[in-house]
């Protein structure tokens, strides 16, 4: 097998997760960025395409075995919105404000989108792929799902980007509120990663 793998992201929120998960696999991460790799072009229509491509560009550049997270938030009353687009969410629609950073822009944002909804339905999704080179013809997939609701309040210091105001009724928290270990074990990411890690085994 391997024991390094390039990881194609730049987001540290999600390198930090991934590091921390694959760790106590015995696999360490090393993020693109430390090889110089610039982010893909997210061109696919789909959490899988583009986590493919992603981690092919970065096997590619660096010629080492690649994983890649993509991953959304897909809220029901917005038809799916804002899926493949969470990253760039507020930018996309031209809403960046000044001194505003990212996530709080896309947070606020989605608010506006969810003003008047009563269905605050929402489902994280996490598609990892792995590929042994970059033109590896069989990708290992696994996909992960997380439900939980859109809260207007704001709660929690933990994790990263919509975290703070994706509300775990049964939990009354909201993912920003949990260590970063109950997160893990509920999380999309958490799941999709114990998925990929079983089919690495077998
Ligand atoms: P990607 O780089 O296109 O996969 O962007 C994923 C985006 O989805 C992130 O920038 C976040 O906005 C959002 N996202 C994915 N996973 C999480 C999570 O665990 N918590 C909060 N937001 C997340």
């Amino acid at each position: 097998m391997f024991n390094q793998l390039v990881l194609a992201s730049s987001n540290a929120g999600k390198v930090a997760e991934l590091q921390s998960l694959l760790a106590d696999a015995g696999i360490e991460v090393l993020p693109q960025t430390q090889f110089g790799v610039p982010d893909a072009d997210e061109t696919g229509l789909s959490f899988i395409e583009n986590a493919i491509l992603k981690a092919r560009h970065a096997a590619r550049l660096t010629g080492l075995p690649a994983i890649a997270d993509d991953s959304g938030l897909a809220v029901y009353a917005l038809g799916g919105a804002p899926g493949i687009y969470s990253a760039r969410y507020a930018a996309m629609h031209n809403a960046l404000q000044n001194g505003e950073t990212k996530d709080a822009a896309n947070i606020r944002f989605l608010l506006k989108q969810m003003e008047h909804q009563q269905d605050r339905r929402a489902e994280f999704h996490c598609v990892l792929a792995l590929v042994m080179h970059a033109d590896d013809p069989v990708p290992l997939i696994a996909h992960g799902r997380w439900a939980g609701q859109v809260s207007n309040q704001l709660q929690g210091e933990g994790g990263f980007g919509y975290d703070p105001m994706f509300w775990l009724p049964d939990l009354q928290k909201t993912a920003a509120q949990l260590s970063k270990a109950e997160k893990s074990l509920l999380s999309h990411r958490g799941q999709a990663l114990r998925l990929l890690l079983d089919m690495l085994q077998t």
